[in-house]
């Protein structure tokens, strides 16, 4: 549990899943385990109010944050979250995971992660664009392209880091590209950050079912959340030959063994931005997306997901986490009972952040590279990191999520030492 006045214990919170993790790693750590406790609380969290004008006339004012969890490997690095459930804690959990996935795929920053409490489909396109602005402007005191740099998470895109972008170049006065990462092409942009998340799913997916002799072939996958990182995923496990055969999102659950055709699906999803109205396949309950015959699960929507009882229910080999903490400490050690492996989200995921660095890195040299040269370093950042990573988990005999904690954990922990505390 946490020792942090401002947080309230919630058990199955975001926070106190991610401070469960952190305590099933110290063991791990030897003497570095006497940093611990860095781990445990933020190194800073901003709460900003942020009103606007609606078009209506009427005045709104949302809850904004950013949070740097910790700042020891490098500036702050993590996206930007517009939706209503969003809270400090969640945030601060987010924050966590990137300080965790960014040290674990070797990239020289610590973590953060910032958030609106909003509905942003409720929003017009000005409306959205004022709260953006006015929300960095706000956090404008602590961001910066050697400070803090954000980015695309749930409900937010390259639009919104324009204006962003735009913002704080127009409050510096200077344009400063590498303030945000996940910008359009024309604003320095990067080839292949769009799909970045998804394929790095995929490689590290299909690493991992190399290891345990699944083929992807044929593999039958489920996905939960056909948002960005979801279907860019399923895209590429259907070029290597294996079935959709589930899919789950806002709108519902729809299932059809024989695979869903991938161009319509992602047609479909265009056209409606969900999945309900996609023709050949059929409606199941929502529940029922845990029982559902799969080989590989990909939950690529929010935290929690997968809670014990449904991990006792899962039918998958292996589970790939898209999403940012999906899986509660309960329904891990389930999992681990069953020989399901989980490839956790701070390896999983790490593909998005890894081509922002690529992304900040070209701006900074004005210097772009090409497709083919992202997705090849992308690939072998991805490959290199779950080798060590699965190394490191047959070493000690702990699951990929200590692993990747262990391995990430000791980066961060070595820094902090080497720094040394201030003043
Ligand atoms: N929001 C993404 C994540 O959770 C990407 C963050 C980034 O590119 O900075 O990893």
């Amino acid at each position: 549990m946490s020792n942090l006045s401002y947080v309230t214990p919630h058990a199955d919170s975001p926070w106190q899943t991610y401070l469960s993790q952190v305590d099933r790693v110290l063991p791990y750590l030897g003497s570095l385990a006497k940093w611990g406790e860095t781990l445990k609380r933020p190194k800073r969290a901003l709460i900003v109010d942020v009103p606007i004008e609606l078009d209506n006339g009427t005045v709104r004012h949302f809850e904004g944050y950013r949070v740097q969890h910790n700042l020891s490997r490098g500036p702050g690095k993590g996206g930007v979250r517009y939706h209503p459930d969003v809270t400090l804690e969640e945030v601060m959990a987010l924050s966590a995971w990137m300080t965790i996935k960014c040290a674990g795929v070797g990239l020289p920053y610590g973590g953060a992660k910032g958030g609106i409490r909003v509905d942003p489909k409720a929003l017009s396109m000005k409306e959205l664009e004022r709260m953006t602005r006015r929300y960095t402007s706000e956090i404008g005191i602590i961001i910066g392209p050697q400070r803090d740099i954000p980015a695309p998470d749930v409900n937010t895109n390259g639009q919104i880091m324009a204006w962003m972008m735009d913002t704080y170049s127009m409050n510096t006065g200077s344009t400063a590209t590498g303030v945000v990462t996940g910008k359009p092409i024309h604003l320095g942009g990067s080839l292949g950050r769009v799909k970045a998340t998804g394929r790095g799913v995929f490689v590290t997916g299909r690493e991992a079912a190399r290891r345990i002799n699944l083929n992807l072939d044929g593999a039958r996958i489920a996905v939960q959340g056909m948002g960005n990182v979801g279907s860019s995923a399923a895209e590429l496990f259907v070029q290597a030959g294996a079935k959709l055969v589930a899919v789950q999102d806002h709108t519902g659950t729809l299932v059809n063994p024989n695979g869903f055709d991938m161009a319509d699906t992602m047609e479909v999803l265009k056209r409606d931005g969900g999945i309900a109205n996609y023709k050949n396949a059929e409606r199941i309950d929502n529940e029922a997306f845990w029982d559902v015959d799969c080989d590989i699960l990909i939950p690529a929507a929010l935290e929690g997901q997968i809670t014990a009882a449904r991990a006792n229910r899962l039918k998958a080999k292996l589970v790939l986490e898209g999403a940012n903490g999906p899986t509660l400490p309960d329904a891990d050690d389930v999992m681990h009972d069953r020989g399901i492996l989980v490839v956790p989200d701070v390896i999983c995921n790490a593909g998005g952040v890894t081509v922002s660095y690529f992304e900040w890195v070209q701006d900074f040299s004005s210097f772009f590279w090409s497709e083919d040269e992202i997705n090849v370093r992308l690939d072998k950042i991805m490959v290199d990191a779950l080798r060590h990573i699965y190394e490191t988990s047959e070493k000690h005999k702990i699951t990929l999520r200590t692993a990747t904690f262990a391995v990430a954990c000791e980066r961060i922990l070595i820094a902090r030492e080497e720094r040394g505390l201030y003043p």
